[in-house]
């Protein structure tokens, strides 16, 4: 035991639960329980308010929690280094223990300025492993074993009987419309806090996951069908690892059960875990090369799309005036709601990426900002792959219209997130133009998209014949590609299996 402070420092892991620095901590004596408001990081291209209001909600409720044992969570306002300086001549000595982050460039700075501090102010500083993301992982053979491993160790309870440092003075909380956090609205996003997060978890694996594969590419229905546990897990408020153990216990209970009904849910719960590996996969690219948040994974591609850039079309795209119903129902709903589903959130990326030719680099921050669950290793990954820049994944350009007609056929989604075509009839609401009606304030399609689509194909073709193109790719599968062999063709099972993949990515892990 020691008597000097073990402060623990909640970064993205706002919970008291299956947390491995609190409970060390804990065991070592008294703890001080801290979250720094970095300005700095507020003020990122890809920070904003939306994030902020589920941190504040998620702060607000440990607070509350702590106050009934007669403490208060340690909240500073400043620059990490600066922070953990003016607690050193507050308090003396003190060990520090975090989870580690996997954020972007920023963060990854930061964490190192910190490491570094401790290092010269002989401080001890403890990291603990977030999830399945492996740090310094020397190959990604054998990647897959460490994840399920991890995520299959005992969880541990919040710990008992914890002694609080109490004498350390602390900032107000800011309130969610201070200026510090940027000028996106919040709009109508998710609340952060772990009650929310184990309601939702808890509604999804009672109900509303049954119906998950069949709903999970529906705009107008996946926000109820899929799990809207992201935000949670992108700030802790929940542990993947308990999400993950919640869902395996749930099939276990429906294990000896052969009705219709449990058959389907358990083929549902199944695809669900997929794709919690998927989270981990995504992350460990951006874990192993930090650089991707900012160049093509394959260098071919550098240099493609920048000498088309027009800001007119980037500004349509945003705005969801693009003249195609479904890309701007979904870039509105965006605006109002901070989420889409994963099939819509690939379908605005490959109309921004191949139809309007935009970098990758201009609109993932935008869309970081929009949404409530941004998390850089996912977010980036998805980015490059939808953009085509990967060299190792298929190219995915999705047909605006086809898509629309598959996964929202009577326009509902639409209608309601575009009243401009409130009174279009049924055949033509995927396809305004061509009624032959006076639009009013629609726009008319920005790009045809036979043209558009031609001019993508042909670029990339182009850049596919670069010499070294393939040594290069392999070296991407190599470092970042998934391991996972994809099921052969031919049976009915594995057709079946490659449709349940390639709602998300036939083609990776
Ligand atoms: C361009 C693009 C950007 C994305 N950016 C993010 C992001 O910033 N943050 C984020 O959490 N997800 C991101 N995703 C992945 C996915 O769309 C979201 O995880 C999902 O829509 C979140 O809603 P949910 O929790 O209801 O998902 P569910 O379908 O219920 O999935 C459960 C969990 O599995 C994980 N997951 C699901 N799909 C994927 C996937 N394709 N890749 C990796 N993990 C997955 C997430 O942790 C998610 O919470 C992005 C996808 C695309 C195409």
């Amino acid at each position: 035991m020691s008597a000097n402070p073990n402060i623990v420092w909640l970064k993205r892991d706002l919970r008291l639960f299956d947390h491995a620095p609190l409970t060390q901590a804990a065991s070592r004596g008294p703890i001080i329980l801290l979250y720094i408001v970095e300005p700095e990081l507020w003020a990122q291209p890809d920070s904003s308010r939306r994030h902020w209001h589920f941190v504040r909600d998620c702060l607000s409720e440990l607070g509350g929690h702590l106050l009934k044992f007669g403490v208060s969570l340690c909240i500073r306002v400043g620059e990490a280094v600066h922070v953990f300086e003016d607690l050193k001549a507050e308090l003396g000595a003190f060990s520090l223990y975090s989870h580690e982050e996997t954020g972007n460039h920023w963060t990854f700075m930061r964490d190192k300025a910190v490491q570094d501090w401790c290092n010269s102010n002989s401080i001890d500083l403890f990291e603990f492993p977030t999830n399945g993301v492996v740090r310094r992982l020397k190959s990604r053979d054998g990647w897959a074993k460490i994840r399920d491993d991890r995520m299959r160790s005992d969880i541990l309870e919040a710990p008992l009987n914890v002694a609080f440092f109490a004498d350390v003075h602390s900032h107000d909380l800011p309130g969610k419309h201070d200026p510090m956090f940027g000028a996106v609205d919040i709009g109508n996003v998710q609340s952060g806090g772990r009650e929310e997060g184990l309601r939702t978890l808890n509604s999804f694996l009672r109900e509303r996951g049954r119906k998950y594969i069949s709903m999970v590419s529906k705009p107008g229905v996946s926000a109820r069908h899929c799990s809207r546990l992201s935000t949670h897990i992108t700030f802790g408020s929940l542990s993947i690892r308990e999400v993950e153990a919640a869902t395996y216990s749930k099939l276990k209970s429906l294990s000896d059960n052969q009705d219709a009904d449990a058959v389907y849910f358990k083929r549902n719960l199944r695809a669900y875990l997929s794709r919690i590996a998927w989270h981990c996969h995504f992350i460990q690219k951006l874990e192993q090369q930090p650089d991707i948040e900012f160049k093509c994974m394959h260098p071919a591609f550098e240099g493609m799309r920048e000498p088309h850039f027009r800001e007119d079309f980037l500004s349509a795209w945003y705005h969801g005036q693009t003249g195609y119903p479904l890309i701007d129902a979904c870039m509105r709903s965006l605006h109002q709601n901070g989420w889409i589903t994963f099939r819509m959130r690939a379908l605005v990326v490959s109309f921004a990426s191949y139809h309007l030719w935009l970098d990758w680099r201009k609109t993932a921050p935008l869309l970081a900002k929009l949404f409530t669950d941004y998390e850089p290793g996912i977010h980036y990954s998805q980015f490059q792959m939808q953009s085509g820049v990967t060299g190792i994944n298929a190219i995915r350009m999705y047909n605006p219209i086809k898509q629309s007609i598959d996964h929202d056929s009577k326009g509902k989604f639409i209608r309601r997130y575009v009243p401009e075509l409130e009174n279009m009839p049924d055949t033509f609401i995927h396809e305004p133009w061509r009624s032959g009606d006076h639009l009013g304030d629609y726009p008319a399609p920005i790009v045809d998209h036979a043209t558009a689509i031609k001019f993508a194909r042909q670029e990339i073709k182009n850049r596919n014949g670069f010499e070294g193109f393939k040594e290069q790719s392999r070296l991407v599968n190599e470092r970042l590609g998934s391991r996972k062999k994809q099921p052969k063709r031919g049976t009915m099972r594995n057709q079946q299996n490659r449709k349940n993949q390639s709602d998300q990515l036939s083609f990776d892990l």
